[in-house]
C-alpha cells in the first residue's frame, strides 16, 4: 500500500462532492443540525453506514448538496479535495463537478464554478497548476518540478476541471453548462461529463448539449452502462465520446465497439463493488481489458463517499489481479495519453513519472 502511495498518479474520474473529507462532512452536518436545517442524528447514520447501495449513495449526494450550497463551503471542499489528492502523490487530476444554481444563496452555475476556482487559488500547502493556457505562454508547465514522492517538500499538482451535466437536468440547463465550460476554458475547464443517477433521465435530453460540446471542440466523457441499458449504451457510443466511465453493463457487441475504437475506460473498482455492480472484485472487467491492453485508468469516483483513495485503487488492482510494481507504474504512465490537457502538460507528466520510475525500481 505504501508503495502505491509513492507512485505519481493520474486521477481522471473524481466528483468534487464525492471527495469531501469525512471530518469536514461531520463539521458541516453538525452546524446545519444546530441551525435546525437537518436532523444531525439521522444524517450521522447515513454518513457512518458502510456498504451503501446505489440509491443510498444518491441519498447521501442529496445530503452533500444541502451541506455544500454556499460559495464559501464550495471553495473549501474544492481546496481540501485537491490538498488530499496531492498528499497521496496525485500529480494530475481532472476534477469533475456539476455547476449548480441556488437562488436562495445567490448562486448561479457560474458563481458556483468561480467558488471552485477560488478554492483552488486559496491552496498554499501544495503548488497547484490549473490555468489552461497555451503551451508556449504557460510558464507553469516549464516550472513544475519533479515531485518529491516521499513528501518532504511541497507537492505539485496539475488540476483541470470537467463540468458535469446531471441526468436530472433539462436540455436548457445542460446547454448552459456547456456554454459555461466554453467560457471557463482559460481557467482550467477541459471537458464535459454526463453523470447522475443512471436510472433517471432520457438520453435525448442530453444529446443536444453533448453534440454542441463536441462541435465546439470540448472533449466529453460519459458515465456509460452503470445499469443495464443497451439502447442508451449504443447511443452513447454513436457520438464517439473521448472516454467513458464505469462500463459495467456492456454486452459483447458493445465491448467490441469500445475496443475497436480504443475508447479509454475510467475504472472505479471500489465504487463498482460498493454499489453492487458486480458480485466480487475478481470478476471485474478490468481483468479482460488489461489482458486486451485496452486503454484505461484507475480512478476513485468518490473517495469520500467510498472511503478510498487513488493509492488504494492501485493497491486493490495489484492485489486482485496480480500486477507487479512495474506494471502499476505503467498503468499510471499510460493514462497520460488520454488526459484532456495540452501536449505540454502531457510531456511534463511523462517526465515526472519517468523520474519516479527510475527512483522506485
Ligand atoms: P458534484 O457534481 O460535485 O456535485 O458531485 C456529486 C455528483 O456526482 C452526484 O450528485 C452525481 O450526480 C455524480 N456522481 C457521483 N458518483 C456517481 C456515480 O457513481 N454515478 C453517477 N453519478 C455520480
Amino acid at each position: 500500500k505504501e508503495w502505491c502511495h509513492l507512485i505519481p498518479k493520474i486521477e481522471l474520474h473524481a466528483h468534487l462532492n464525492g471527495s469531501i473529507r469525512d471530518s469536514t462532512l461531520f463539521e458541516l452536518a453538525k452546524v446545519l443540525g444546530e441551525k435546525g436545517v437537518i436532523v444531525f442524528a439521522a444524517v450521522e447514520d447515513v454518513i457512518m453506514k458502510s456498504g451503501r447501495s446505489l440509491p443510498e449513495c444518491f441519498q447521501l449526494f442529496d445530503l452533500f448538496h444541502i451541506l455544500a450550497t454556499d460559495h464559501e463551503t464550495v471553495a473549501r471542499i474544492a481546496k481540501e479535495a485537491i490538498e488530499d489528492f496531492a498528499a497521496e502523490n496525485v500529480v494530475y487530476i481532472e476534477l469533475r463537478t456539476t455547476p449548480k444554481n441556488n437562488e436562495s444563496k445567490g448562486m448561479t452555475k457560474r458563481s458556483y464554478m468561480e467558488a471552485v476556482i477560488k478554492g483552488l487559488r486559496a491552496i498554499e500547502t501544495v503548488s497547484v497548476y490549473f490555468l489552461n493556457t497555451d503551451d508556449s505562454t504557460d510558464n507553469s508547465i516549464e516550472a513544475i518540478p519533479t515531485n518529491d514522492i516521499h513528501g518532504a517538500k511541497k507537492k505539485n499538482i496539475y488540476v483541470r476541471l470537467l463540468l458535469s451535466i446531471d441526468r436530472r437536468e433539462t436540455t436548457a440547463a445542460a446547454m448552459e453548462t456547456v456554454d459555461l465550460a466554453l467560457e471557463l476554458k482559460d481557467l482550467g475547464v477541459v471537458g464535459i461529463d454526463l453523470s447522475g443517477n443512471p436510472v433517471v433521465g432520457e438520453w435525448n435530453t442530453f444529446l443536444p448539449a453533448l453534440t454542441y460540446a463536441k462541435e465546439q471542440g470540448l472533449p466529453i466523457t460519459l458515465h456509460c452502462g452503470e445499469v443495464p441499458n443497451r439502447k442508451e449504451v449504443q447511443s452513447m457510443l454513436d457520438i464517439c465520446p473521448q472516454r467513458i466511465g464505469h462500463a459495467c453493463f456492456l454486452e459483447n457487441e458493445e465491448w467490441e465497439r469500445v475496443k475497436s475504437s480504443k475508447i479509454p475506460v475510467e475504472i472505479c473498482l471500489t465504487s463498482n463493488l460498493r454499489t453492487q455492480r458486480l458480485e466480487s472484485i475478481d470478476r471485474h472487467h478490468f481483468a479482460d481489458l488489461y489482458k486486451a491492453k485496452h486503454p484505461m485508468v484507475l480512478c476513485t469516483d468518490d473517495p469520500g463517499l467510498f472511503s478510498t483513495s487513488v493509492s488504494n485503487e492501485y493497491y486493490l488492482a495489484a492485489s486482485t489481479f496480480g500486477l507487479s510494481k512495474g506494471e502499476l507504474i505503467d498503468l499510471a504512465q499510460n493514462a497520460i495519453e488520454f488526459v484532456f490537457a495540452s501536449d505540454g502538460v502531457k510531456k511534463a507528466l511523462t517526465d515526472i513519472i519517468q523520474a519516479a520510475k527510475r527512483e522506485l525500481q
